[in-house]
């Protein structure tokens, strides 16, 4: 007969925080929510975008490393769409910008101003082989005039341009752009050859989001999500030579030799920073921190789009999960020394569930539909006809929504993720709909800086400068029905 374990499933919206004490000097902006997930990678906002396809693309994964989190793209995309994806967030900015489109002197300013349209730059090195023999930019040309004359004709020649060599430190090379008021300052060797380029606008980015995610070379840092099937270690070999910062292991049950084995040739084949999951009891815990996981994601059927349990009835509230994972993560700690930090994956919309997530024990979170809400994710935007009653008066206004699709739906098909080998025999345990359209990502009234703000003071209400100390210093409480009406405004 099965073991029943005699707990009650729980999810997070079931539990109240009761605030621990204040603490002299601890203050809302004080709060850091990042996780270490290595000794070597801090990641500032411990917050990942889920790998979905309608939510993790290159725009989201640029907005979100902008704030210090990371975008983990989906292994249902082919390797081929994954790491173009990778790449264009690679590309977003850098230091030393070693990606820059360079043009030849002999180019006609015509089908330089139709190549800028396409790819949306101003600024280009000219290069002649390989040396570097100008600058041009659009303000050197007549878009009117030009149009027949020669890139050689109208850009900056070579004893004009502002460069430097191979060997100079990035902040020299950032106060050279500065006090020289250029766009672009030219990195050539000791022979002349263009070798790379810094830009004004990314340290303009770099002072705007001073919390980004960024690797050694100030690139945005992204993720890769790869299954547990052999076949992934070549997409996991793509991904890593795209410039892939972390890779995620995302199959809906990790626990079991398929997941172990993924873990440990990963880990020897790539040593890269690796998050595994999903787990949601003590034993996948410690089987994954043993084979050396350096992050484990927790949760099974929570997701807003998930079926799962509803056609397989597998998985555990996500509450519960998280309490279980949390003591085996601290008990493995004790008898270690080794703290491998947890991440909640899934059911996770709003600040208030962001808040128990962490009381509980969470290290970092990641979530789908609370990203997918945002313009900057990767799902279009439809628009429907819907009834509303104003003051009384009822009337049909225009809505646009996002479309949320489960990586289980048709759809998505992402099949290894679920241990299907046949799409023929697939049984979808995802749904496909609408979710409301937040706005930016980057709206100061209604954006994630509003979110951060929230948990960041929740945490500092309790005292704590960090999610561990939070889930020390607050308790937490099941919510009856009569407690969750309560708590509801009645205006
Ligand atoms: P959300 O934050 O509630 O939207 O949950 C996102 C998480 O749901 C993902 O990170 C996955 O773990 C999970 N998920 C995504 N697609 C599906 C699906 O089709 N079925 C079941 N779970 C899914």
């Amino acid at each position: 007969m099965a073991r029943v374990t005699g707990q009650v499933s729980q999810r997070l919206s079931q539990y109240l925080i009761i605030s621990g004490e204040t603490r002299e000097g601890v203050t809302a902006n004080q709060v850091k929510l990042g996780v270490q997930i290595t000794p070597e990678l801090y990641m500032p906002l411990s917050w990942f975008s889920a790998a979905m396809q309608c939510v993790s693309g290159a725009e989201l994964g640029i907005a979100l490393a902008q704030y210090g989190g990371c975008a983990v793209l989906p292994r249902s995309l082919s390797i081929e769409d994954q790491v173009a994806i990778g790449r264009r967030i690679k590309k977003h900015k850098a230091g030393f910008n070693y990606d820059v489109t360079t043009v030849r002197p002999d180019m006609a300013i015509g089908k330089l101003m139709e190549f800028s349209r396409r790819t949306g730059y101003s600024s280009y090195p000219v290069v002649e082989g390989r040396k570097l023999v100008g600058l041009i930019t659009e303000k050197k040309y007549h878009p009117g005039k030009d149009g027949g004359r020669k890139v050689q004709e109208r850009m900056i020649p070579l004893p004009d341009v502002v460069r430097a060599e191979e060997g100079i430190l990035l902040t020299e090379a950032n106060d050279l752009l500065l006090s020289r008021g250029v766009g672009m300052l030219p990195i050539v060797d000791k022979d002349g050859n263009f070798v790379s380029a810094v830009f004004y606008e990314d340290i303009r980015k770099h002072v705007q989001f001073p919390s980004e995610f960024v690797d050694k070379n100030m690139r945005y840092r992204f993720a890769g999500a790869v299954s547990t099937f052999k076949e992934d270690l070549d997409r996991a070999k793509a991904l890593m030579e795209a410039g892939c910062d972390i890779l995620v292991i995302d199959t809906s049950h990790l626990k079991g030799h398929f997941g172990e084995n993924m873990i440990r040739e990963l880990k020897s084949r790539f040593g890269v920073p690796l998050v595994a999951g999903n787990v949601i009891d003590g034993a996948g815990f410690i089987q994954a921190a043993e084979a050396g996981a350096d992050m484990v994601k927790v949760g099974q059927g929570p997701g807003y789009g998930c079926t799962t349990r509803e056609v397989k009835r597998t998985g555990r509230g996500q509450a519960t999960a998280l309490m279980e994972v949390a003591r085996a993560r601290d008990e493995y700690a004790s008898r270690t020394g080794k703290r491998v930090p947890i991440c909640a994956d899934g059911g996770i919309e709003t600040a208030g569930d962001m808040n128990v997530a962490y009381a509980i024990g969470a290290d970092a979170l990641m979530m789908g539909k609370y990203f997918g809400e945002f313009s900057e994710s990767a799902a279009p935007v439809v628009k429907r006809r819907v009834r509303v009653t104003v003051n009384g008066n009822d009337m049909t206004v225009t809505v646009p929504f996002k479309q949320y699709w489960g990586e289980a739906s048709r759809r998505a098909a992402n099949i290894e993720r679920y241990g299907y080998t046949s799409l023929a025999r697939f049984v979808p345990e995802g749904g496909d709909g609408l979710i409301p359209l937040r706005g930016s990502i980057h709206d100061p009234d209604d954006g994630i800086e509003i979110d951060i703000a929230f948990v960041k003071k929740t945490m500092s209400e309790s005292g704590a400068l960090t999610p561990q100390e939070f889930s020390t210093r607050a308790e937490l409480e099941l919510q009856s029905e009569g407690a969750k009406d309560e708590g509801r405004s009645k205006v």
